[in-house]
């Protein structure tokens, strides 16, 4: 994990912050992740401890390669599903305060509608403090459920919320820095 890169767990994918899908992320986020077999007489369920498949040296697999590797050996087929148990350890503000490389961003999640704006993380926490709806704490996920302002284009009030982070070993950080936000929203 690179010293200047979003929290162990999470990875910057085309510039938005979203959780990695390595054995060893899923260790960082606590993030178990639960199975159940539908095949017809089989009631197997898993639990994949993310933590000890790292004791195991599994670390750097990806997690579907893992779900894999616990398919039941049923000569009529595996019909194991997965799910993803909520991360204990989850992106919250104050991960990214004090970054100017940074933004958060409100899109609209009405039909069409591509509306969206960028905050700074730390305008963000001040107006969750000052409407006592949060503070640093607050989990990035539960953020877009909180807005009830309705979005200029639709008029609906349907957000959803994700953080941009510009990679500061970029040439287009180097030479415009925080600008680059400004080039993105006019895009
Ligand atoms: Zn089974
Ligand atoms: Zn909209």
């Amino acid at each position: 994990m690179s010293a200047d890169g979003p929290p162990p767990g999470w990875v910057s994918h085309s510039g938005v912050v979203e959780a990695s899908e390595t054995v060893a992320a899923y260790a960082a986020r606590a993030q178990a992740v639960k199975g159940a077999c539908r095949a017809s007489g089989c009631s197997r369920r898993v639990e994949l401890e993310p933590k000890a498949l790292c004791g195991a040296g599994l670390g750097l697999l990806n997690m579907r390669q893992v779900k894999g590797l616990w398919r039941c050996q049923r000569i009529d087929g595996c019909g194991l599903e997965f799910h993803n148990e909520p991360a204990l350890n989850p992106l919250r503000l104050d991960h990214f305060v004090g970054r100017p490389n940074v933004r958060l961003r409100l899109r609209c999640r009405g039909d069409r509608c591509k509306f969206f704006r960028v905050w700074r993380v730390e305008e963000m926490i001040a107006g969750l403090t000052k409407r006592r709806q949060g503070d640093g704490r607050t989990e990035v996920e539960k953020l877009g459920a909180m807005m009830t302002t309705a979005c200029p284009l639709c008029k609906r009030s349907n957000w959803m919320a994700d953080v941009l982070w510009v990679s500061t070993d970029t040439m287009g950080w180097k030479a415009i820095g925080e600008r680059t936000f400004d080039q993105r929203e006019a895009g």
